[in-house]
This record gives C-alpha cells, structure tokens and sequence, in this order.
C-alpha cells in the first residue's frame, strides 16, 4: 500500500462541488484577468492574517520581487537571506543586480539565526555594499523569530520581507504571518499549505503608499489609466480562475491548520523519545509545510528513506543542498564566519509524509516503519 506525501486528492474530495461551482460562475462571468473573483480574495486573506494590504500576484516568487522593486533594490545593495531554503528566496537579489548574501539558520528552528544576520551585514557594509532589507523564511511552516529580526533590521535601516511561502495562516507572539514584515509574501503554489492549482502568490503590507506601487508594479506599472504606464512593472496578475478556487480553499485553511496541529502532534509523540522531532515555542503556532525530523547524518538518512520507501511511504529532503553550494549561487557572499548549520542540516534532514487528511492508521504505520528503520542500526 502506498501513501501520498501530500494528499491533494483528499482535499479536493471535500471542496469539489464548491470548486466546481467557483468555476463555473468565473466560465459565465468571463472576467478571466482581474474578476471580481480575484479582489475577493485579497480582502479575505487580509481578513485573515488581519493584514491591512493583500495584493495577489502571479507566484510565490514574484511576490518577493515585487517588494524589492518597491524598495529600488539596486546594484550595489545587498539583501540578506537564508541558504537553507528554496532557490526563489534568494532568486529576486540578483534579478535586480543586487547581492544576496547568505545567512545562517538556527539547528532546532532551521529558521534564521539573528547573530549570523548580524555578522553578515557587518561584513556586507565592510565591503562596500549597501544593506537594504533582509527576507527571513517561515520554514516549513514555522514563524521565523521576528522580533530578533526586526531589531536588527530597524537598527541597520533594513526593510523586512517575509518570505511566507510555506507559513501563511501560522502565528508567532499572537502576530499572523502576513501582517508580520514591512512585507510578507506567500505562494499558492499547489502543495503548500494554501495552495491552488496552478502558479499564484501574494504581498502583504500595512503601508498604503506601498500597496498601491505593488497594484502598479504588477500590472505593467500602470497608472490611474492602465494605458497610461507610469513606471516599468512586469505582468504578474493572479489568474481569475486561480482565486476562485483559492476562495474554497481558504473557507476550509483554518479547520485544516487545526488538522495538521493533530497530524504533527501525532509524529511528535511516536516519535521523539527515537528521533530529533520539530520543536515550536510556546510562542508560536506551525502550519507544518514539512514535518522534517532529524537523522544523526545522510548515510543513516539514506537508510531510513530507502527501508520507509520499500513499504510504500514517501519522504523527501528539504534541501540537499544550500544554496551557496548550488551552481548559480556559490559566487554569493555568505556569513564571514561559514554556514555550518546549514550544511550540517542538509545532511540530515528528512521529510515525512505530511498533509491535514492523513489518516491516524497510515500515521502509526509511518511510525512504526520508522521506528523499525531506526532500531535497526
Ligand atoms: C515555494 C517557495 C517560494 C516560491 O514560490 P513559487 O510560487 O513557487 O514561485 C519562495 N520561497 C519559499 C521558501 C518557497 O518554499
């Protein structure tokens, strides 16, 4: 028998019908670009994150270009970034000619750490460059720590850009992501946890001026008239059709995000008396993208996914490889004092199947296979 790792079907097997109708009447209205479908969106997620600004866009990655074409990021700057995410956090720095440099993260959160963000642009305005903002990541769920962050940030003179693509709808000191930054951003990519089915992504801010450059930047910088381009923008609307069914999917995000609480809980308590288990502070709330445990290194990793995978059970690693030891970012400045927890990281992470349908028999068999795989050397 085989498991999913994400299981969309389930999901879709509960809002079908609603998406059916969503998409019907997007079919009959044919306002396929900018329907109304798309503004009601944007008002329900700032209703829920309580953002002042919701400003859709076309993916997860352009919505971390969109703030930075905001803030002018330019040649000569520098934007701090995590290594130990996916390659669109730091993918937007140089698009725009500016420098990512890279930043450690924390061993128990894999979020990143403020005194590697602090060493970083120490070394970043030693050499020259200019810091402008830094864009923690809500890895695998979890609120990045914020308020060490935003310390330093105001300090430096940094913009804050909170790369929520895996953590919309998680809290951290009461904060919802979304309203946390000078921006957040999120994707919609399918297997995130508010995904839809295609590409689409969101800003969110709670200043106006902002709001209304991104409303221009991504509709081809328009002005009040959209044949009058007041500044160069790019094309990076969400489809009509995307947010309508993102409509149905966030009447249920709530009800699923108590789900995965269940899910992970479920893991933590099966597993962590073998196992390095996720650990949230009190002070936080994950939506759990990943359930990622730790392995003692990539030879017992490679063991316990090869034993999990010959009964039928998926796991994945997130991330294999830091992205200053990728191809197209190895030339990036990094911390002056190395990036050792994120290279250590990489060796031993490993991500169990995780999703808000997972059913409490298929969760114990997971534990038990997993225990199994442990025992065993
Ligand atoms: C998925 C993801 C993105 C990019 O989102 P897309 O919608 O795929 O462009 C950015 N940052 C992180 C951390 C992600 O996981």
């Amino acid at each position: 028998m085989s498991l999913a790792f994400i299981d969309l079907a389930a999901q879709q097997a509960r809002i079908k019908d609603r998406v059916d109708a969503r998409m019907a009447d997007v079919l009959a209205h044919g306002a396929y670009i900018m329907g109304p479908e798309v503004a009601e969106l944007e008002r329900g997620l700032e209703a829920f994150s309580g953002a002042k600004h919701c400003i859709s866009c076309a993916n997860g990655t352009d919505a971390l270009l969109l703030p930075l074409m905001v803030l002018k990021v330019r040649t000569g700057d520098a934007v701090f970034c995590p290594s130990f995410t996916f390659a669109a956090t730091a993918e937007v720095v140089p698009s725009l000619g500016a420098v990512p440099v890279f930043v450690d993260v924390d061993p128990v959160s894999f979020n990143m750490d403020p005194a590697s963000l602090e060493r970083a642009i120490a070394w970043a305005r030693g050499a020259g460059l200019t810091p402008r903002a830094v864009i923690p990541v809500d890895l695998f769920g979890l609120p990045a720590d914020y308020d060490a962050i935003e310390a330093i940030a105001r300090a430096e003179g940094l913009a804050v850009i909170a790369d929520s693509a895996q953590g919309y709808g998680a809290t951290y000191k009461g904060r919802v992501t979304g309203a946390i930054g000078d921006f957040a951003t999120t994707s919609f990519f399918p297997a995130k946890p508010l995904g839809c089915y295609g590409d689409g992504g969101a800003v969110f801010t709670e200043n106006d001026e902002w709001a209304d450059l991104l409303r221009s930047y991504r509709f081809h910088g328009k002005g009040a008239d959209k044949y009058d381009n007041v500044r160069i923008g790019m094309n990076s609307r969400l489809d009509t059709l995307q947010a309508a069914i993102l409509l149905e999917k966030l009447a249920i995000y709530a009800d699923e995000i108590a789900a995965r609480q269940v899910v992970a809980r479920r893991y933590t308590d099966g597993l962590s008396d073998v196992v390095e288990t996720p650990v949230v502070g009190n002070d936080s709330r994950s939506v759990w993208a990943q359930y990622t445990i730790k392995l003692a290194d990539a030879e017992q990793r490679t063991r316990v996914a090869e034993a999990l995978k010959a009964e039928g059970v998926p796991t994945n690693v997130y991330y294999p490889l830091p992205l200053h030891r990728q191809t197209a970012y190895s030339g990036f400045p990094v911390d002056p004092a190395g990036l050792p927890v994120s290279e250590a990281l990489a060796q031993q992470v490993l991500s169990l199947p995780m999703h808000p349908y997972l059913a409490r028999e298929d969760q114990e068999r997971v534990i038990d296979l997993l225990r199994k795989a442990l025992a065993d050397g």
